[in-house]
């Protein structure tokens, strides 16, 4: 476990975030939910609990998106941009943090990819971190 506070902001540079915490996992994830939110093979997140979301500037731009058939998937974005935003649970006290939003070195490394099960044939590969079919076991 890490503390770490990490700064970040959308691709138009309206919304900027501080998010404070421990960093529990960083995971990229092949979710077909992630796929679709991001566009690419995978979301890479970092999972911070407990944590702290503090919006600097922009706040006011913020849209979300709960897909309609998910328990709490909720996509976080700038309007102006569409840029994938940090979210916070107050019910798990959890945040995660689009890795890809960061203006700086998280200061944690990947610790898995996960949904692996249901990645696409073309996304990008590696055998250097584990693997789960789906989400990991609970530590
Ligand atoms: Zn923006
Ligand atoms: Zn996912």
């Amino acid at each position: 476990m890490t503390t770490v506070t990490l700064t970040g902001s959308c691709l138009c540079g309206d919304v900027t975030y501080e998010a404070s915490g421990d960093a529990k996992n960083f995971f990229h994830c092949y979710c077909s939910r992630c796929r679709k939110a991001t566009g690419t093979g995978h979301a890479s997140n970092i999972l911070m609990t407990p944590a702290r979301l503090k919006w600097l500037t922009g706040e006011d731009q913020i849209e979300s998106y709960k897909v309609r058939d998910a328990k709490s998937f909720t996509n976080l974005f700038c309007r102006i941009c569409g840029a994938r935003m940090p979210r916070y649970s107050a019910e798990h006290d959890l945040a995660v943090i689009p890795a890809g939003s960061l203006d700086v070195e998280p200061g944690v490394e990947p610790t898995a990819r996960i949904f692996k099960g249901v990645a696409t044939s073309w996304s990008c590969d590696s055998t250097e971190l584990p693997e789960f079919e789906k989400y990991p076991p609970r530590a």
